[in-house]
């Protein structure tokens, strides 16, 4: 069993908290991405893991061993790096063999594993070529590949598709996502990039601040973000956000933002009833809005200005002066819009979300 646990886990650097109480367990076989933005402490998190660096407090278990104070060389993990970390003067060959003749593999073994992982990532004519002599989506899977020889409990990966450019991103994301299904190798993968995350991980750990804020499959963490800063970091463009006032009247709910009224769904009256009078924070994402131009006309629908718009081929991004800033829409690509005029705004109520604005708690 190669489960991962991380126990109450921080790391301090002088003055600043990183990882925060992190506790978390990833599941033997599963692939756990860790994202959140730039300086949230997930490349500290998974260094801990690797041994990289010692933790302030806290212990980190992989399989059925604590391992908080076993040095790095012994913690059966390999590591991805952004940069790939290949020695340049050594073949392909040699990158991929290296960490087994430290561990005195016998040669015959060394080279069947070798031959074996090069075959399968697609790059055995490459193995006599040096580094240099290679494309980045090649030296990126040489660096998978001395990953995959080492035959190890746990792959850790820090943004390796970083480097690539968009198509092959993509294309080595799939890859990737099959190889590991093929080896069910547990894996915990680093990226500040939500797509990846979403399309990769069986599970996501979202972090802000060294702090751990959901851990959730990629449909819940979507579905049902926790808190504001969930539901406003997963998801393209991010969800829209306004405030607006909780009106009970006998036997309805209502939402009013400036002169903006929505009527909440029936399951969602409760919750709202206990901010009476209160203001909530509302968030909808961009395809629970149906908009339309203007000169179509239903009842008891909003009617708000177009500022921008976005056609991106596959969908229109409808930029609309909201209540309280701006709301953006995804619509229909092969409908017109115009700038400037009054769109026709169909709110799919049972889908909004409801925050607490002091603690930014989903409502639900
Ligand atoms: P990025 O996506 O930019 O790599 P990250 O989420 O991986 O960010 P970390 O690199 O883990 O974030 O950094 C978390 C916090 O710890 C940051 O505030 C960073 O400045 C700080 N930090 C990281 N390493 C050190 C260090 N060696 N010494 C001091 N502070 C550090």
């Amino acid at each position: 069993m190669a489960q991962v646990i991380y126990d109450h886990v921080t790391k301090r650097f002088d003055g600043v908290i990183a990882v925060n109480d992190l506790t978390l367990e990833v599941k033997d076989g599963e692939f756990l991405v860790l994202v959140g933005p730039s300086g949230c402490g997930k490349t500290t998190a998974l260094r801990c893991l690797a041994g990289l660096e010692e933790v302030t407090s806290g212990d980190i278990i992989i399989g059925d061993r604590v391992v908080t104070h076993v040095p790095p060389k012994d913690r059966d993990i390999a590591m991805v790096f952004q940069n790939y970390a290949l020695y340049p003067h050594m073949t392909v060959y040699e990158n991929m063999a290296f960490g087994l003749k430290l561990r005195k593999v016998p040669k015959q073994e060394i080279d069947r594993r070798v031959k074996e992982v090069a075959e399968m990532l697609g790059i055995q004519d490459l193995l006599n070529r040096k580094p240099r002599q290679l494309s980045g989506g090649q030296r990126q899977r040489v660096a998978l590949g001395r990953a995959i020889v080492r035959e190890p409990q746990v792959f850790l990966m820090d943004e390796p598709l970083s480097n690539l450019d968009a198509k092959l991103r993509v294309q080595t994301r799939g890859e990737l996502i099959k190889l590991q299904r093929r080896l069910g190798v547990t894996t915990i993968y680093v990226t500040h990039d939500q797509v990846e995350a979403m399309t990769m991980g069986h599970r996501i750990a979202v972090m802000n601040q060294g702090v751990l804020q959901q851990l959730d499959t990629p449909e819940n963490l979507y579905d049902h973000p926790a808190n504001l800063f969930v539901a406003t970091f997963i998801g393209s463009p991010a969800m829209n956000i306004f405030p607006a006032r909780v009106v009970v009247g006998d036997g309805t709910v209502r939402l009013v933002a400036g002169d903006v009224t929505l009527e909440a769904a029936p399951e969602q009256r409760n919750r709202l009833a206990e901010y009476s009078n209160r203001e909530v924070l509302v968030g909808i994402r961009p395809e629970d809005l149906i908009v339309q131009p203007g000169q179509v006309s239903v009842d008891r629908q909003l009617r708000l200005p177009v500022e921008i718009v976005e056609p991106l081929g596959s969908e229109t991004l409808v930029h609309l002066r909201g209540p309280a800033g701006t709301i953006i829409a995804k619509a229909d690509p092969h409908v017109h819009f115009s700038v400037g005029e009054l769109a026709a705004v169909t709110v799919k109520v049972e889908h909004l979300h409801a925050f607490d604005p002091q603690t930014e708690l989903a409502l639900f």
